[in-house]
């Protein structure tokens, strides 16, 4: 079903671990600013050579930047069948551009999805996390570990990776950035009747059976 949906939430909140749900549900592709960013980083090219630092400190990268980013996955034509959008927008700016794009596109959101989680959850999400280098699933050292101890258990890869700005100093200046730049786009969308809100701090089930009855309720909210 082609969907456009905004997922939000602190960092370590889950958005990822749900837009992948959603995806497997759906069959809508995933845009992921962040993961976006560190592949430029990865590959050394010279924006990534920009980003490295701030990334590394925890900021967030200019608006132009994560604009564009999105703007050249539309104009590919990448969005055709929706998308789940994981970490943009992330300032009311790029929310005020986003809608331009959108309009200029004829596209509409259906919804943007905000997954609350208080803080004293993000610092052990965040410090334990790892991930599958093969598939990229995530887990956690306390909180989510694999079943067989090194071995995923989605694809039986058995090489993890951590991402470096998960250490105790960068989170809790994403949390600071969070706070400070994302928040305020939480009521730009609400006043629009385009948020829901959900409670981020239980089961991945749980947490994913609220989103797609968040889903349901707006599609069904709007006689479709
Ligand atoms: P998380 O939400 O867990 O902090 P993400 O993977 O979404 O992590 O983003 C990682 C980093 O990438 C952010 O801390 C920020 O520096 C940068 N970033 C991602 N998306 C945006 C965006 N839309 N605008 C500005 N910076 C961004
Ligand atoms: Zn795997």
């Amino acid at each position: 079903m082609k969907k456009y949906i905004v997922m939000m939430g602190p960092p370590g909140g889950g958005k990822g671990t749900q837009a992948r749900r959603l995806n497997e549900r759906l069959g809508v592709p995933i845009f992921s600013t962040g993961k976006i960013f560190r592949s430029f980083v990865k590959a050394q090219t010279p924006i990534g050579k920009e980003l490295a630092p701030i990334l590394e400190k925890g900021g967030l990268v200019p608006d132009q930047l994560a604009i564009d980013s999105i703007r050249e996955k539309m104009h590919q034509g990448l969005t055709d069948a929706g998308f789940i959008l994981d970490g943009f927008p992330r300032t009311l700016p790029q929310a005020m551009a986003f809608d331009r794009i959108l309009e200029g596109a004829g596209l509409k959101l259906d919804i943007v999805i905000d997954i609350q989680v208080p803080d004293s959850y993000i610092i052990e999400r965040t410090i334990g996390r790892f991930y599958c280098h093969t598939c990229e699933a995530e887990y956690n050292e306390t909180l989510h570990k694999t079943k067989v101890m090194g071995v995923c258990d989605v694809c039986g890869g058995t090489h993890f990776d951590r991402r470096s700005d998960d250490n105790m100093e960068t989170v809790k200046k994403r949390l600071q950035e969070y706070r400070a730049q994302t928040m305020p786009v939480l009521p730009y969308y609400e006043s629009r009747g385009l948020l829901a809100t959900v409670d981020g701090t239980g089961s991945i089930e749980a947490v994913a059976r609220q989103i797609e009855e968040s889903i349901q309720l707006k599609v069904k909210s709007r006689g479709e």
